[in-house]
């Protein structure tokens, strides 16, 4: 089968690899539609220190159809249309039970705790092989399977996968509340996308931290008031913003790309402490000093290299709350799903690319190297499976939302209930006896 795999850093090619096959009962074998590479991906691909093996099939973020079934899979069959969750999860242990599926001792196992096994990733984080492939293995199908209803198009699906499934995780993780002022820092696709969930969940100003013209104008066009970090201090700024109070919840949503928003031309200038901090440091520097007292900092999003500089000291001073993790993808993926079935994430804000998968080399280079204005890459293994027109999908949501008010709203309760799990449930206490 065709697929896409890391050649060098920086650098992708296609490939002929091996066919899948079941190697456990609860494994599915998906036909992949369509497949993206997300902020995620491009850290393991471009950074020479992630770790990730030449030759492994990258790419987190894809739908399909299920292909084939292990004999423990009884919630999915031959083509069903799926979207995969881009960590695996068991479904079974007591993390996964108390809805911490990205803690998941079974596929954390033997890894200390390391974070969730991930597709297209290094041995650290799992090493399975990625989803830019004709067809891909998923572990714990039952779980890391979700089935997608007819309305979702394949763009909308990837988009979702991922970006907006973190969005509103991060939302809920820097516990914003009506009213709340909320600063985002980095603005690429999470950024944006947590922008809305920000919104969306009741705040009443979201600021939005970049130093990309084009990143800070979707923000904008989505309803955040923009700060161009390359060109002014994002923390005195935010002081003067918010009559000198500071914002109530801050969300790093740099990921990977940090340069986006802490450049090394910028960092010296604009750190509050003037230090040389590496951009990851600056951002949460920044994150942390725009807060106002008992504020809240939420992280989220891939780190590495050497460790980050929390200042503990401020965080004492304002009595600030500080909550980190990975996307529990089962519990918000389907959350997600039913908001844009209620009209109320606008999934095309973020725009979408597609490439032929034979095109993959190139298409990298050109996004890794800002040659084009692609906000998201995605692959299509076959040319005639063109995903249905978003705009067209759109259209057919409402058409089917203005039909049946009555079932959208009880969805949409749903879907804004808080679904984030109890901060410890009592069952975590003692993990080891599972
Ligand atoms: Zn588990």
């Amino acid at each position: 089968m065709q697929a896409i795999v890391f050649d060098s850093p920086g650098r992708l090619a296609t490939r002929e690899m091996p066919e899948p096959s079941l190697l456990h009962a609860s494994d599915a074998i998906v036909d992949i539609q369509l497949a993206a590479i997300g902020g995620t991906d491009r850290h393991f691909i471009d950074d020479p220190h992630a770790g990730l093996t030449p030759g492994t099939i990258v790419g987190r973020e894809a739908v399909g159809l299920v292909r084939e079934t292990g004999r423990d899979v009884r919630n999915l069959s031959g083509g069903d249309r799926v979207v995969i969750c881009p960590a695996i999860a068991c479904g079974n242990c007591v993390y996964c039970r108390a809805g911490y599926h990205a803690q998941c001792n079974a596929t954390d196992a033997g890894r200390q705790a390391s974070g969730p096994a991930l597709f297209g990733a290094p041995e650290t984080l799992g090493g399975l092989p990625g989803l830019c492939a004709e067809r891909a293995r998923v572990p714990y199908a039952h779980t890391t399977l979700v089935r997608l209803p007819d309305e979702i198009s394949n763009a909308e699906a990837v988009m979702l996968a991922d970006i907006w499934s973190s969005a509103w995780f991060t939302a809920h993780l820097a516990e914003i509340r009506q009213g709340d002022t909320v600063a985002v820092f980095g603005c690429g696709p999470l950024g944006q996308a947590t922008v809305a969930c920000a919104l969306l969940r009741g705040a009443s100003r979201v600021f939005a931290v970049d130093r990309h013209e084009d990143r800070l104008a979707r923000a904008r066009a989505l309803g955040a008031e923009v700060i161009h970090s390359g060109e002014e201090s994002p923390v005195a700024v935010l002081r003067d913003l918010t009559d000198g109070i500071g914002v109530d919840r801050a969300i790093d949503a740099a990921g990977s790309d940090l340069s986006a928003t802490a450049g090394s031309d910028t960092q010296q200038t604009a750190c509050p402490d003037g230090s040389a901090e590496q951009p990851r440091q600056s951002v949460q520097l920044w994150a942390m000093d725009a807060l106002a007292k008992a504020g809240t900092l939420a992280l989220t999003g891939l780190w590495s290299g050497p460790g980050a500089s929390v200042p503990i000291a401020l965080a004492v001073a304002r009595n600030l709350t500080i909550r980190a993790g990975f996307c529990h993808y089962r519990i918000y993926l389907p959350k997600v799903i039913e908001l844009c079935l209620a009209g109320r994430i606008d999934v095309s804000a973020i725009p979408l690319h597609t490439e032929p998968m034979a095109n993959a080399a190139e298409a990298y280079q050109q996004l890794d190297q800002h040659q084009r204005p692609w906000s998201k890459l995605a692959f299509q293994p076959a040319p005639t499976e063109q995903p249905a027109a978003r705009t067209d999908t759109t259209s057919n949501t409402n058409t089917k939302a203005d039909a049946d008010a009555a079932a959208e709203s009880a969805q949409l309760d749903d879907a804004l209930e808080d679904s984030f799990p109890a901060s410890d449930p009592p069952s975590i206490a003692r993990p080891g006896d599972h």
